[in-house]
């Protein structure tokens, strides 16, 4: 089996928070127990929702739990080359088209009709760029280790936009094109993400990349049964390692590891120690979701 290679791309809006936490920390354990490669993806290729200094906030967090990451950071901001050829060849493949619709315009649909795919309906106007759902890869099927098969038929989900009409790239092309450039094989990340990734199947097939294997986690709830979140206030994590201690341990619990007890106060390589060497995915339940009251003490 080639090397494991993963990696944790967060978006820089703001700073880590216990649901993030727990997705850097199970990515982490699987590739350090696999000893593979664990990288760090700033994902900042829309500016205006990531504010200054919150990339470096980010790191400083990951140190404090004693996430190290293995390489340099990659910022996906350097990459707008890359993103720019994969956007060629699949309109040269007829697998993308411009596309002139406001939202408010095909609000009566569940998805977005796909009006444009034929020529732009209204030339004269800012033009996004999506992808051809109805021609690619149909269905889309993955073994999960999480959540097993899995089928989706991406049309029904939609022409998912690759480039905005502002000209910003969208999290869809750009997290495809460098997963496969930095050889990532192995994602794990939250169940949030689980709808994605029929689309971003269907991406790595039209471009000939390589289908890395899929783990999506069941998500953190904070007490009102929403995912945690910055939009839901859920608190920043601390950039100072002995206040991270009981956190690490507390995200050990929600990822049913079983930290033993008497660890919960203990430095965080400590605990990371114990956690790489006993990583079970496999008692991760299969609740798509648990509250973070009741789950923890
Ligand atoms: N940047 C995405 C987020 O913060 C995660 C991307 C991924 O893991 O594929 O939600």
């Amino acid at each position: 089996m080639s090397l494991y290679r993963g990696r944790f791309a967060p978006t820089p809006s703001g700073p880590l928070h216990l649901g993030s936490l727990v997705a850097a920390l199970a990515s982490f354990l699987d590739a350090r127990h696999a000893r593979g490669h664990w990288g760090l993806r700033i994902e900042d290729v829309d500016p205006p929702r990531c504010p200054p200094g919150a990339a470096d906030t980010i790191r400083r967090q990951l140190d404090a739990f004693g996430l190290h990451w293995d390489g340099p950071v990659i910022r996906q901001s350097d990459h707008h080359d890359a993103y720019a050829a994969a956007l060629e060849r699949l309109a040269t493949r007829g697998l993308a088209y411009p596309c002139s619709c406001s939202r408010k315009q095909w609000r009566d649909h569940a998805v977005y009709p796909g009006w444009c795919r034929d020529g732009v309906v209204e030339p004269h106007k800012p033009q996004a760029w999506r992808l051809r759902s109805d021609l690619g890869l149909r269905p889309v099927a993955w073994e999960d280790r999480q959540l097993g098969h899995q089928a989706f038929d991406p049309a029904t989900l939609g022409d998912v936009v690759l480039k905005r009409k502002d000209g910003l790239w969208a999290y869809q092309l750009a997290v495809v094109v460098d997963d496969a450039d930095q050889g990532i094989n192995q994602v794990v990340r939250g169940a949030d993400l689980l709808d994605n990734t029929p689309w971003q199947r269907q991406l790595q097939h039209a471009l000939g990349l390589a289908e890395p294997r899929y783990l999506h986690l069941p998500l953190v709830l904070g007490d009102d049964g929403q995912k945690l979140s910055k939009q839901n206030r859920a608190p920043a994590l601390p950039d100072t390692e002995p206040a991270a201690r009981p956190l690490l341990h507390q995200a050990l619990t929600l990822l049913d590891q079983a930290p033993p007890a008497e660890l919960a106060q203990a430095p965080v390589e400590e605990q990371l120690a114990r956690a790489i060497a006993c990583w079970t995915p496999g008692r991760l339940r299969a609740a798509p979701g648990r509250r973070l009251t009741g789950a923890t003490d």
